[in-house]
């Protein structure tokens, strides 16, 4: 990844967090994208500094454009064009749909589809253009199967699938690949607001019989960050210990 600049969304912690400190750990430079915590990206920076490796905390709110260009000019300003875009932000607002209201829907899919939206076309040309560029969108299981309670997030990372075949489709041109990721249940903060009751239900129906460490999602958008990917484009990678078999 040397020489590689990376930006990953909604890494302060989580999923996003481990994601930004393996990309960096393995030599890009990182771009580190949070919302609310700048104490929490700040020490993702300086983990990353101490591996050897060069990071910046950049703050925007995914949803709103303008944010998202004036992180665009920051990233610049420090690394130049970005080469990895991995749309990792996200939100649950979990509800029986027949009490979902409109709001806690609008909220999971501007999140999760709206800032999809905003990073990738602020990002567009830097990925066209890069050698090896690439587009990298962490969906879930939950977009594949469904999940009581879930039907915003679900909808949100089923959305995800499409827009990334698309732009595998529009990005082909140039060399630049777009994919999904879909993790299963991580050990998250995420994770954490399931019920026991229900995490022992989930737990039964893995295969592998535990959950995903953030690890093993990091592991596989670093391959596919990586050129050793570089045949492969608008899949689906599924890191869910057996789940959809
Ligand atoms: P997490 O621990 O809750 O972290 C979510 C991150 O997204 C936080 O850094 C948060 O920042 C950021 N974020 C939320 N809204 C944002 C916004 N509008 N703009 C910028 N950043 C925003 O979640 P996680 O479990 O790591 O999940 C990361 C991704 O993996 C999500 O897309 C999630 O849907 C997906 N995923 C998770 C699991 C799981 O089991 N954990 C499974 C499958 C897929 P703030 O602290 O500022 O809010």
């Amino acid at each position: 990844m040397e020489g590689r600049t990376c930006l990953v969304t909604g890494a302060s912690r989580g999923i996003g967090r481990g994601i930004a400190e393996q990309l960096g750990e393995s030599g890009a430079n990182v771009a580190v994208n949070y919302r609310s915590s700048i104490e929490d990206a700040e020490k993702v920076v300086e983990t990353i500094e101490a591996a050897g490796g060069s990071a910046i905390a950049t703050r925007a709110d995914v949803t709103g454009r303008r944010e998202v260009e004036s992180m665009h000019d920051e990233i610049h300003d420090a690394f130049g064009p970005v080469d990895v875009l991995v749309n990792n932000a996200g939100i649950t607002q979990d509800t029986k749909f027949e009490e979902m209201t409109r709001d806690e829907w609008d909220q999971v899919i501007d999140v999760h589809l709206g800032g999809a939206f905003n990073c990738t076309q602020t990002f567009f040309d830097d990925i066209k253009c890069s050698e090896e560029g690439r587009l990298i969108c962490i969906s879930s299981i939950v977009g594949k199967q469904g999940n009581f309670g879930q039907a915003n997030y679900a909808a949100a990372k089923s959305g995800l699938f499409g827009f990334v075949r698309t732009l595998a489709l529009e990005l082909a041109e140039s060399g630049s690949t777009a994919n999904c990721v879909a993790p299963g249940f991580t050990e998250t903060s995420m994770l954490e607001t399931v019920p026991d009751r229900v995490r022992d239900v989930i737990l039964e129906e893995i295969p592998l019989d535990r959950f995903g460490t953030i690890e093993d999602v990091a592991n596989v958008v670093e391959f596919l960050a990586s050129e050793e990917s570089s045949y492969i484009t608008g899949e689906v990678l599924d890191v869910n210990g057996g789940m959809d078999l």
